[in-house]
């Protein structure tokens, strides 16, 4: 059971300057993060009397400075305004928590700020020895956000997560994946011990976070397993890209940046809008270019969706399985996968978990790509490999021809670079 009283976290995102005040202040740029895009993220400090305003409410012994961004970010230029906002938070006699991966910092806040909660990852792991001696008697937790999988294949994770915690001394906290297709059974993951906590998501989803305004935490983050669970059972809706691969193989496909889909009636965009916050917008080449391409935002903190808009279920599977890889030729609509049955269920399957990408040797339909498909297929090239695919192009001499049939070496595309892909 957890207190009925909601945690209260400020997000703060300084920007980076008078260069681009609407700068994204955070020194690393994940490709999966899902707040570089949210439109809610202050571009400076938050006033006094609104962070006032905001502490005034809570019940709870602490309030967290967060990200958003990063709190610590260009600490020199940003610490008047980091310590105005835990000045207001001592005036309401309430304790502060920064949650960071800034670890130089850390030390140099000693007295002012009252807990850390260090977000791990493997440049923060690295950096660690360097300043961990400088925290003694320092009240620093750890924290990781647990990988997007079911919990069987989180159970397998535990002993690391042990180890992990012996080696780093302090409280381990590890926080369920807002990006997970899959709800974890912390009932099965106990560590046997206090020292390693599991955050389950509704945590954050029942927060209250304070940026450019004050918002409950369900407004601002997107819960991608209730997302899924509606694309997969909507007719309409066909799944591919990152995302399936995803689905197929979560362990080894753990991370996709956006959401590919095919939909088949612009009706299907609704829910999307109404359920999700999303908001589309057409991206099409021309006015009466054929199939519609949309670029979808949700106006929480979620992935993008790139939305083709085609006729038939037909055509959708036409598109998707005309890709130019085998690894592509996969997708899943009204609750199945389906596949190329001329590459095969179980040479697609197998493709995947080898991580090896083979251009298939056939005619390909092209009929329902853009002019510019070679220079996407180009970039979805490049793009698998950075994802640590080993590329097989039998035919390097592909001839593209949209609106005809090509002899070619392969498929288009899907992957996770959506953006490339589909216009
Ligand atoms: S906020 Fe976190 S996820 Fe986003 S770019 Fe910075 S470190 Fe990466």
């Amino acid at each position: 059971m957890y207190d009925q009283h909601p945690n209260y976290t400020i997000l703060v995102n300084w920007g980076v300057g008078k260069q681009s005040p609407r700068g994204f202040g955070c020194p690393k740029a994940c490709d999966y993060c899902n707040w570089r895009g949210w439109g809610g993220l202050p571009y400076q400090a938050q006033s006094s009397p609104q962070v006032s305003a905001f502490v005034a409410s809570c019940r709870k012994s602490t309030v967290s400075i967060s990200g958003g961004a990063e709190p610590l970010y260009r600490l020199n230029d940003n610490l008047s305004n980091l310590l105005a906002m835990i000045g207001v938070i001592r005036d309401h006699r309430l304790r502060t928590r920064v949650v960071t991966r800034e670890v130089q910092h850390v030390a140099k806040l000693s007295g002012i700020v009252d807990r850390f909660s260090i977000s791990l990852d493997a440049d923060v792991l690295a950096e660690l020895p360097r300043y961990q001696h400088e925290w003694t008697g320092m009240d620093v937790e750890y924290s990781l956000v647990l990988p997007p999988l079911p919990t069987e294949q989180l159970h397998a994770l535990m002993p690391q997560y042990t180890a992990l915690h012996r080696r780093l001394g302090r409280r381990l906290v590890l926080r369920e994946n807002l990006n997970s297709l899959y709800s974890a059974d912390f009932s099965r993951l106990s560590a046997g011990h206090r020292g390693i906590v599991f955050v389950p998501k509704s945590l954050c989803l029942a927060g209250r976070y304070l940026a450019t305004q004050e918002w409950r935490g369900h407004e601002i983050l997107l819960d991608h397993q209730k997302l899924f669970e509606h694309l997969m059972q909507d007719p309409r809706i066909h799944i591919f890209g990152g995302a399936v691969k995803h689905m197929l193989s979560a362990t080894v496909h753990s991370e996709f940046t956006d959401i590919d889909l095919v939909a088949t009636d612009t009706a299907a965009l609704r829910p999307l809008q109404e359920r999700f916050g999303y908001q589309f917008r057409e991206v099409s080449e021309g006015a009466t270019s054929y199939p519609r391409y949309y670029l979808g935002k949700s106006n929480r903190a979620g992935k993008s969706i790139h939305l083709v808009l085609l006729k038939t279920s037909e055509e959708a599977r036409r598109f998707i399985l005309s890709a130019q890889y085998d690894i592509d030729r996969v997708g899943y609509s009204n609750g199945r996968f389906y596949f190329d049955d001329l590459v095969g269920e179980t040479s697609i399957r197998q493709a995947l978990q080898r991580k090896q990408a083979t251009a298939v040797d056939n005619l390909r339909d092209l009929t329902l790509f853009s002019a510019n498909r070679p220079s996407i297929e180009a970039r979805h090239r490049i793009k698998l490999v950075r994802r640590g695919f080993a590329i097989h192009d039998n035919n390097r001499n592909q001839t593209y021809a949209s609106n005809h049939l090509c002899t070619a070496g392969g498929p288009p595309d899907s992957g996770s670079d959506s953006t490339a892909r589909l216009l």
